[in-house]
């Protein structure tokens, strides 16, 4: 795993190949407006999660949030979404040939990372990281040994740790709002 520290934060980008700063960039700049998107969602009974997935030649395909509440359906994680609604678009249940890149506020659940991995989905980028999300939010996020190991086994280009920040600010808020933690009870 490589490590790169951010300036103007204490978050360092992560990734299961040598960080390209390019990529990072361009990551900082989709994710960042993702974590800003989070209260139009949430404002609506969506979120506090959002995706996106864009095509190899950086155009939007589709940008999605939770909806475990509204539809009644614990699937409806913004990752499960987000490739529902590209698979739907494209009318394949394999992304592999369309070189897609999937962006998200925060690291993907134990779940999303069964549905990227079976997608063909290339490329991952995500913002807050699961053990933030689980503190500032009391979400459970799963066990996930070794993921970045075994996307990278698996030819997937996972960065994480971006513009996490402004996520975690906007996590809290959701909090603070008194907004619902969705989860079985134990
Ligand atoms: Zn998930």
């Amino acid at each position: 795993m490589s490590f790169l520290s951010s300036n103007s934060s204490v978050t360092k980008v992560i990734s299961n190949e040598k960080i390209d700063i390019q990529k990072v960039k361009v990551a900082s700049k989709i994710i960042a407006e993702l974590q800003r998107d989070i209260p139009s969602f949430t404002q609506n009974g969506l979120g506090p999660f959002v995706a996106a997935i864009y095509d190899e030649m950086g155009n939007l395909v589709v940008k999605t949030a939770n909806s475990v509440v509204n539809e009644h359906c614990s699937n409806n994680h913004a990752e499960m979404n987000a490739i529902k609604a590209a698979e739907e678009k494209f009318g394949t249940y394999d992304l592999s040939a369309l070189n897609l890149k999937l962006y998200i506020s925060a690291e993907p659940c134990i779940m999303c990372i069964g549905g990227i991995m079976w997608s063909g989905i290339k490329e991952v980028y995500y913002g807050v990281p699961s053990k933030s999300v689980e503190r500032i939010t009391g979400f459970d996020e799963g066990f996930k040994p070794h993921w970045f190991n075994e996307f990278k086994k698996r030819g997937i280009v996972v960065y994480g740790n971006i513009e996490a920040e402004i996520g975690e600010q906007e996590l809290s808020n959701y909090i603070n709002d008194g907004k619902k933690v969705y989860k079985p009870v134990r």
